[in-house]
């Protein structure tokens, strides 16, 4: 293989342990909690594994770690592994912690042989109690020392059904005075009496994390298991999972720090309270901060995964500017968009020197001057989208956006104005000859006359009247915003505005979630449950400086 080079300090390892013979290939996973949508911290770490194993010819699966069955589903791993794709990743394999159900149970069975593990009948409250505090070692249990085959016997018992949810658990023996809280005598085993989604009710005892995420590394071959800082200090647990289970294949785990962003929530638990409360329409509500949230508001995929590797992988936790996300967004869009022309507070505007059925085919590059083909990490073929044309139909009456339009302008002010010149938009120079006003002195309609003039400041967005579609606009502003506090209070209830406007004919042919310019008013795409709305993808301006 071609010596690649580090771009972080988990490569580095990586490139060390290719190049000291430790490893032969990078095997990697993301191993999503099927218990809600993925967000975009999650494409941050799904977007380093897919890439990280790609770029060193290596393989990356998609696990889900199911190993909860009280808080997870099937229709979580359905929509986690449809973002998955969606993001461009192909995983190696997709697999499941379930599949490895019965040998943990094997390995739990084999650490407590080798009187490395017990069965501990205490209370929930006790086992807590005697864990001590930070300062202070933590208790024995009474049960620690109890016979191999007792616990053998119990542990059976745990698995037969008889015994109810937290009546007894399975501890690892380490060590109850550890510095390290992960080790004092962790559970590794707890009774739970739950229908998993895809065994059944085949088991009523459950292993925990800690236990079952080594296990599941070292089954798939995992070379670099990498995972959030705060698992930094379950490190050590992690290895002595892999030692005492004498399991051959060692993976090891390297940490890295969170994505956190302004102006949003990012666990989902939060995301999960977002939708349980009614707050937001459903995970994929255009606001949040998921990817089938991102999806439905016509976030193009490469937008996300450009941001993630800008963001790029460290130790440090920070806090991202929302604003460098949008950015990312702008800048993907701006080269691959197409424009439309759409009007947002209509007034009509008549030409008056031409025939009442003057006709005009204005023809217009989608793109174009705009469509720059793209270098990408995943599938260059993919990014040159096509330069195509379409014909804008132009007749008499047209709409003109209010904001076009002045009476009295101050200085600097190019756009129409009584007596002024200003281009429609790909067409003709008109000058304004007249105007009517309501009572309350609000324009009704303008008069303009076709020229022949070649050369005006302004130029304006129109919509041809008879052909033109009514159409919603969905203004999106943070959901939860900064603030001190906790979250619920911080909700902006007020965070959707949908307005009217008036488009040209071809909006209406835009597919749902296809994102593209409405001229000078910001990126959008069709909502997929409303679908005569528009969801603002991001604004045109940036309002972040790097
Ligand atoms: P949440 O609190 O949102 O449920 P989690 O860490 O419990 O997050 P998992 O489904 O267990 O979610 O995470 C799958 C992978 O994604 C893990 O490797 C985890 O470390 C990583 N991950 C989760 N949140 C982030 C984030 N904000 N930034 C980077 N990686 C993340
Ligand atoms: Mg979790």
């Amino acid at each position: 293989m071609e010596t690649e080079k580090a771009t972080n300090f988990i490569e580095s390892i990586i490139i060390d342990d290719l190049e000291s013979g430790k490893i032969d290939s990078v095997v990697m996973r993301f191993p999503p909690e099927p218990n809600g949508r993925l967000h975009i911290g999650h494409a941050k770490a799904a977007t380093f594994n897919f890439l990280t194993a790609q770029k060193f010819g290596g393989k990356c699966n998609l696990r889900f770690d199911d190993t909860n069955p009280v808080k997870e589903d099937a229709d979580f791993c359905e929509q986690i592994e449809r973002d998955i794709r969606w993001l461009g990743f192909e995983p190696a394999g997709v697999y499941y912690a379930s599949d490895y159900f019965e040998y943990m149970r094997d390995c739990a069975v084999l650490l407590i042989k080798k009187g490395l593990a017990y069965v501990d009948e205490s209370t929930p409250d006790d086992i807590r109690a005697m864990r001590g505090t930070l300062t202070e070692p933590g208790k024995n249990s009474p049960y620690r020392d109890r016979p191999i085959k007792e616990s053998l016997a119990l542990f059976d018992k745990m698995q037969s059904g008889e015994v109810p949810d937290g009546g007894m658990v399975l501890r690892a023996k380490i060590d109850m005075a550890s510095p390290n809280m992960n080790m004092r005598d962790p559970v590794i085993y707890r009774v739970l009496h739950a229908t998993h989604h895809r065994t059944g009710d085949k088991w009523c005892v459950y292993p925990m994390y800690d236990f079952a995420h080594p296990i599941e590394d070292a089954v798939e071959g995992v070379t670099h298991s990498c995972c959030t800082m705060e698992f930094e200090d379950h490190r050590p647990l992690y290895d002595w999972v892999i030692d005492n289970c004498d399991i051959e294949h060692k993976p090891h785990q390297y940490e890295f720090a969170r994505l956190n962003m302004t102006d949003t929530v990012m666990s989902k638990r939060y995301l999960k309270q977002l939708v349980d409360s009614g707050a937001v329409d459903g995970w994929d509500d255009p606001r949040m901060p998921t990817l089938s949230g991102l999806r439905r508001r016509g976030v193009p995929a490469h937008a996300i995964v450009a941001f993630c590797t800008e963001v790029g992988l460290a130790k440090a936790v920070g806090v991202v500017n929302g604003a460098q996300f949008d950015d990312c967004v702008r800048d993907e869009l701006n080269a691959t968009a197409k424009r439309y022309m759409v009007v947002p507070d209509p007034i009509e505007v008549e030409i008056v020197n031409v025939a009442d059925d003057f006709e005009d085919a204005v023809e217009v590059t989608e793109g174009g001057e705009y469509v720059v083909p793209h270098p990408t990490f995943i599938d260059p073929e993919k990014r040159e989208t096509p330069v195509t044309t379409r014909k804008i139909r132009l007749s008499k009456h047209v709409y003109i956006d209010r904001a076009d339009f002045m009476i009295e302008p101050p200085k600097g002010y190019h756009r129409l104005i009584p007596g002024g010149l200003a281009r429609l938009k790909n067409s003709f120079i008109v000058r304004c000859v007249g105007y009517d006003c309501d009572n309350s002195g609000k324009v009704t309609k303008i008069r303009v006359e076709k020229t022949d003039e070649v050369k005006a400041k302004g130029v304006i967005q129109w919509v041809d009247k008879a052909t033109a579609v009514d159409i919603k606009l969905r203004k999106l502003s943070a959901i939860v915003p900064n603030g001190e506090g906790d979250f619920t209070e911080r909700i902006n209830h007020d965070s959707l505005k949908v307005t009217t406007a008036k488009a040209e004919a071809a909006v209406a042919e835009l597919k749902v979630g296809e994102a593209v310019q409405f001229f000078r008013i910001g990126y959008f795409a069709r909502d997929e449950k409303f679908r005569d709305a528009f969801n603002t993808v991001v604004e045109l301006k940036s309002s972040y400086k790097a």
